[in-house]
């Protein structure tokens, strides 16, 4: 079937499409659910190989977008039907490989859907294959995935960031037209912020954790990556909502995707001033922050500054609860069960072959840090310090919201834009990734919801890298963050 009319939509156009402009053109039948598959996987046979976006592409592709012709046909298309999606590899598609970025899971078949995909099957999505990530979502770069490392497409000697660096690069360089990523401390908004992609990660229990593997559960969150604001949301509306299979699922406040009953109301939007700006932070990001924060204040926006008093020990707390978290749920990967498996001369044998050799050096580190904080020697003195001091940050901001009158607050996604793949080496210095993560963990910590938006670029050895800001919003108005975001977008164009 190829009802396609060369001469209105080659295939560079077909891929440059809001989904709602695809969306209404499949509804005139100007091009089917086939031509815009075909053209993604047309632009991924290009630059696939020297990206390493993908794992691996579905060879079922165009089955799935005949279903979604049919669909169109029968009178039944949503929005999301027919739309080609980049799913990270650690979120369960049926009948395919989901490896987690690791050896452990290299020939894992999922026996089921995720919820969220199971949600976009049924709208006829086409899912377009799996995308890299680095092991188990721990990282920053997406160089720590046991396939190699993606590239950012912006600049090919840097890194697209991480975890979810597969699916931002995906969309970033029109291999997708949106995607799923994963994110427990900013695996989608940085990533986003480096390839100049819309990233949320949603309010905790916005969507459903079915399906997806549990790394850090108390923080992980499926998240939607998009090129443009109306995008990422229209994908986040698809998959969201309570879900049976999921206890901490919550529907939250409905988004009129017009933005909902307040869009244009001015906001007070706060910025924490007192831990912008310092050493550890490119000053070019400073600068094109200070920009973004005064043309919100000239479109009427109040901007308020604020104070998160305990925001200096996010990082810290966040590290150890993910390592102990990790630490559990990763038990689970011993050889007995599923996955890679190595002989030994006894069980605890091989349970040391399996688990020495399927998981890489940044898993099995934080495996040994979180069992040692979860000890009964050290249990007190940092596991539950850890978490009553996440209870005191997550007090901060509802102080902000309720003292401080402020609807959103706004930093900059990243403290620098996307380094050179290998500069942060984590098997050197762990730290120095670490503490790219600066901004993106305390939204995680408080369940808040936390959307990251393009507001430029900085130009660097002739390449312009993308720039971010991150907007943090009250639990449950992840609409609002899309609304702000928008105005971002649009002064950008
Ligand atoms: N970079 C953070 C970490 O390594 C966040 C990862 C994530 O969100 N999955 O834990």
């Amino acid at each position: 079937m190829n009802t396609l009319n060369t001469k209105k939509y080659t295939n560079e156009k077909l891929r440059s499409l809001k989904i709602r402009e695809a969306h209404e053109a499949m509804l005139k039948g100007e091009f089917s659910a086939c031509d815009l598959a075909s053209a993604y996987l047309e632009l991924i046979q290009k630059e696939n190989p020297e990206i390493h976006a993908y794992l691996e592409v579905y060879t079922d592709v165009i089955e799935q977008a005949k279903v979604a012709d049919l669909i169109f046909k029968e009178g039944k298309a949503t929005l999301m039907t027919g739309i080609p999606v980049g799913i990270k590899d650690n979120i369960l598609v049926n009948g395919h490989i989901a490896s987690s970025g690791s050896k452990m899971l290299q020939n894992y078949v999922a026996p089921y859907d995720a919820t969220a995909i199971a949600r976009l099957r049924a709208q006829g999505a086409v899912f377009l294959g799996r995308t890299n990530m680095d092991e188990f979502a721990m990282g920053g770069s997406t160089e720590k995935s046991a396939y190699g490392p993606t590239k950012n497409p912006h600049d090919t000697s840097r890194v697209p960031g991480g975890t979810s660096g597969g699916s931002a690069a995906a969309v970033s360089m029109h291999g997708a037209h949106v995607a799923l990523g994963s994110d427990t401390g900013g695996s989608v908004r940085q990533p986003a912020s480096f390839c100049g992609v819309v990233g949320l990660k949603p309010t905790y229990g916005a969507v459903s954790r079915f399906g997806l593997m549990a790394a850090v559960s108390s923080f992980d969150q499926i998240g939607p990556i998009g090129r443009n604001i109306d995008d990422a949301r229209i994908l986040f509306d698809a998959i969201r909502g309570k879900d049976v299979n999921d206890g901490t699922t919550i529907d939250i406040e409905s988004g009129v995707v017009s933005g909902g009953k307040e869009s244009s109301a001015k906001k007070v939007i706060g910025v924490p001033w007192h831990f912008l700006g310092g050493e550890g932070m490119d000053p070019r990001v400073y600068e094109n922050f200070k920009e973004t924060v005064e043309k919100l204040r000239s479109l009427g926006h109040e901007i308020k500054e604020i104070k998160l008093p305990h925001i200096s020990y996010a990082l810290p707390v966040y590290y150890i609860l993910n390592f102990a978290e990790v630490s559990s749920n990763l038990a689970r990967y011993d050889g007995v069960k599923y996955g890679f498996f190595k002989e030994g001369k006894n069980l605890a044998e091989d349970y040391a072959l399996t688990r020495g050799e399927g998981f890489g050096r940044e898993a099995r580190r934080r495996i040994l840090l979180g069992a040692y904080v979860l000890s009964s020697g050290y249990y007190d003195a940092y596991y539950n310090k850890a978490n009553a001091l996440r209870k005191v940050i997550t007090e901060d901001f509802i102080s902000v919201w309720e003292n401080d009158g402020v609807d959103l607050v706004i930093t900059p996604t990243t403290p620098a834009p996307a380094w050179k793949l290998g500069e942060k080496s984590v098997a050197s210095d762990p730290m120095a990734m670490y503490l790219a993560d600066i901004f993106t963990v305390t939204p995680s910590l408080t369940g808040l919801p936390a959307l990251s938006v393009p507001c430029g670029t900085v130009n660097v050895e002739d390449k312009k890298l993308p720039l971010g800001v991150q907007l943090v919003g009250k639990h449950g108005f992840d609409h609002m963050l899309f609304d702000i975001g928008q105005e971002i977008e649009n002064f950008q164009a």
